[in-house]
């Protein structure tokens, strides 16, 4: 039994690159694996992407695109950095042939970039789009509210067609993220930007399985003891969860130190297959469920996975599944990763 084990299908990363490419309707699409592949694995999700008919990546950090620059199947991968660099990762973009956004400032010569006008993100982007230089290669602007503003949305595609129409046919136009791309045909341009809908996440909060999504990722635990508390008994710090009924209640191994956060407390998990509430305040390391009786230790927990969603999750903690997914824990010494391609 592992304490912690994400299982990745490369298959389901693959299928749902194709989903994106069909609604991007010509476009090309761009796989966002920045974040670690919001958690899932910069790597081994590009792979998949790219397998899939994705024809770049795209990252936040300079470091993040050296990483994946590092590995032998994307030497020769389109990588782009939509973060700002400073002057050495200028140089360090350069020598390893990645691509960088000009948000501001001076626009770096000897190296491709992305010009990005602003048209309401109100965050990095050019208030006017400066006449492309020849290290141009694209022009590009970033959707603020496309999973829940349709005007406001609008708006910034018409600013961004405005702002690009004179513009020479072999800069790349983009502009689209998951939500855009699922949503609005006329954001498509030349390419889409998509992170959280190629992990068969919803970028709505919704069901993914709606847009034709499979998540790509399960997590796993164990009950690693179960336990009979007597009537006024607690569990765990601050004794938040008191039985007013003698109760049996499965301690889990995994805690906020894995991604499983403090303020996840009254989400459900699997517990052989059967919906479990976790109960008490998460530690650092382990958390409670609920059961209806004695369990052996060794009874398999689902934390994610047939059903138990990360857009559950992120309800219960009051936020997005983006969040969930980037604070799992999928990547070091206390987690088994699994990948599989099915
Ligand atoms: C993260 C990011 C994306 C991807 O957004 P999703 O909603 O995950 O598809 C696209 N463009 C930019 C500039 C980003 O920072």
């Amino acid at each position: 039994m592992e304490r912690s084990s994400f299982t990745l299908d490369l298959g389901a990363i693959r299928r749902n690159t194709e989903t994106l490419l069909r609604a991007a309707g010509g476009a090309e699409l761009w796989a966002v694996v920045k974040a670690n592949g919001y958690g899932h694995g910069a790597a081994d999700v590009a792979r998949a992407a790219l397998g899939g008919g994705a024809t770049a990546l795209c990252v936040a950090t300079v470091n993040e695109a050296l990483e994946l620059r590092a590995v032998p199947a994307l030497d020769d991968a389109r990588i782009l950095v939509m973060g700002p660099a400073n002057e050495r990762e200028v140089g360090d973009a350069r020598a390893a042939r990645l691509e960088l956004v000009a948000a501001s400032g001076p626009i770096p010569e000897g190296v491709r970039v992305h010009l990005k006008v602003d048209t309401g993100m109100g965050r990095w982007g050019l208030s006017e789009l400066p006449s492309p230089t020849r290290s141009a290669v694209g022009v590009m602007s970033h959707l603020a509210a496309a999973e829940s503003d349709p005007n406001f949305t609008n708006l910034q595609i018409d600013r961004f067609r405005e702002a690009t129409a004179g513009l020479d046919h072999t800069l790349a136009r983009h502009v689209a993220n998951s939500a855009g791309t699922l949503r609005y045909p006329g954001a498509s341009f030349d390419a889409v930007r998509c992170g959280i809908a190629l992990y068969g996440i919803s970028a709505f909060g919704s069901d993914p399985t709606l847009d034709g999504l499979e998540p790509a990722l399960r997590w796993e635990s164990y009950v690693a003891l179960a336990k009979r508390l007597e009537t006024g008994d607690s569990t765990g710090y601050g004794r938040r969860y008191t039985a007013d009924e003698p109760a049996w209640i499965g301690v889990v191994p995994v805690g906020y130190a894995d991604g499983f956060r403090r303020d996840m407390t009254g989400t459900s998990v699997l517990v052989d297959g059967a919906r479990r509430r976790v109960v008490g305040t998460v530690s650092m390391d382990a958390i409670a469920v609920e059961l209806d009786g004695e369990v052996a230790v060794g009874t398999p927990v689902t934390l994610v996975g047939d059903g138990i969603s990360v857009e559950e999750h992120a309800r219960v903690a009051d936020t997005i599944g983006y969040e969930i997914v980037t604070g799992l824990d999928t990547s070091s010494a206390r987690a088994k990763r699994v990948i599989q391609d099915a």
